[in-house]
């Protein structure tokens, strides 16, 4: 038989991960030239995974027949978020898969680590052998708090720029047009550059998640989507940003022992609550009301950055 060739391990492979972080799908491309000219045979059975796809999976053996394959929640796996393709190996011509853990498999293991993948093989507890991440040092719950990895392909020149920008060389340098960032890109460009799915079903969910009211898919609606999303991640670079405009002051009474804060991208209610401030150790506390995204809710900025507060009128703080 003759060897299958590798075009359609890249094919398949391509086909399997479905909207992976493009460094991901990069490097991971590598991996399969790089074990094809060593001799083995390399493909990829699954990347991305969307909330649903990741839900239906945590029922298999709980909830719905067959055995238990994830332990993993909608969210708490890295292939919901693009970052992760796990692998297997084929025969010879590529008509059967192979899973046992020999030293090819180890060999494709340690190739994929040379290129900045972390591998599934090398963990503690549960060893997860078909499993290669890069998380760009982010933890789950930093990602499930709206915060993307800056991934750096140690491949070609490809970064964490949106996919759009992939023109075959563009001809004259022409000075870069300096957008607002608040106008910069679409909602769908930036699902694409990292690594989620931008199909109109999983914006209406992210638009749910990130508050936005009447998300109706229109340019305005799309662009309020985008700011909030970003917002919820750390800005990586923070390009001479306009200060924030204080609306008022907010004076929280020595009386309250702590007063609870809420990250923006969440609800403030109690169960979203994420640490708190306490005024009656320094006498009271006052800030700069810097929004007010919903009544008696205020936007400040803290120890640990912008949060909301809750100052209804049962809470004693002052407004002015
Ligand atoms: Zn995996």
């Amino acid at each position: 038989m003759s060897r299958v060739s590798l075009q359609t391990l890249i094919d398949r492979s391509t086909k399997n991960m479905g909207l992976v972080h493009p460094v991901v799908k990069e490097t991971i491309l590598e991996v399969i030239k790089r074990a094809y000219k060593e001799g083995i045979n390399v493909q990829i059975s699954s990347g991305y995974r969307s909330n649903a796809e990741q839900q239906r999976l945590y029922n298999q053996g709980r909830t719905t027949p067959g055995k238990i394959v994830t332990n993993a929640r909608p969210g708490q796996s890295m292939h919901n978020y693009g970052l992760a393709v796990d692998y297997f190996l084929t025969n010879k011509d590529g008509t059967k898969a192979l899973w046992t853990v020999n030293a090819d498999w180890r060999r494709v293991a340690a190739i994929a680590k040379s290129l900045g993948f972390e591998w599934g093989g090398d963990w503690r507890g549960f060893v997860d052998y078909p499993h290669l991440q890069m998380t760009g040092g982010l933890t789950l719950s930093q990602l499930q708090a709206g915060r993307r990895p800056n991934l750096v392909s140690r491949v070609g020149k490809l970064s964490n720029k949106p996919t759009a920008d992939k023109k075959p060389t563009a001809p004259a340098k022409k000075p870069a047009q300096s957008k607002p960032a608040s106008t910069g890109g679409s909602i769908v460009d930036y699902l694409k550059s990292i690594g989620v799915d931008s199909s109109k079903e999983n914006r209406k969910k992210l638009a749910k998640e990130y508050g936005v009211s009447g998300y109706d898919f229109s340019a305005e609606k799309n662009l309020e989507l985008l700011n909030k999303m970003k917002a919820g991640k750390k800005a990586v670079k923070p390009a001479a940003k306009p200060k924030p405009q204080a609306k008022g002051t907010v004076h929280l009474p020595a009386s309250a022992k702590t007063w609870r804060t809420y990250k923006l991208n969440v609800k403030p209610v109690k169960a979203n609550s994420d640490w708190s401030l306490t005024p009656s150790r320094y006498g009271g506390l006052t800030y700069d009301v810097l929004d007010r995204p919903y009544p008696n809710v205020v936007t400040i900025m803290t120890g640990r950055g912008k949060r909301n507060i809750y100052v209804g009128p049962e809470t004693g703080a002052v407004i002015k």
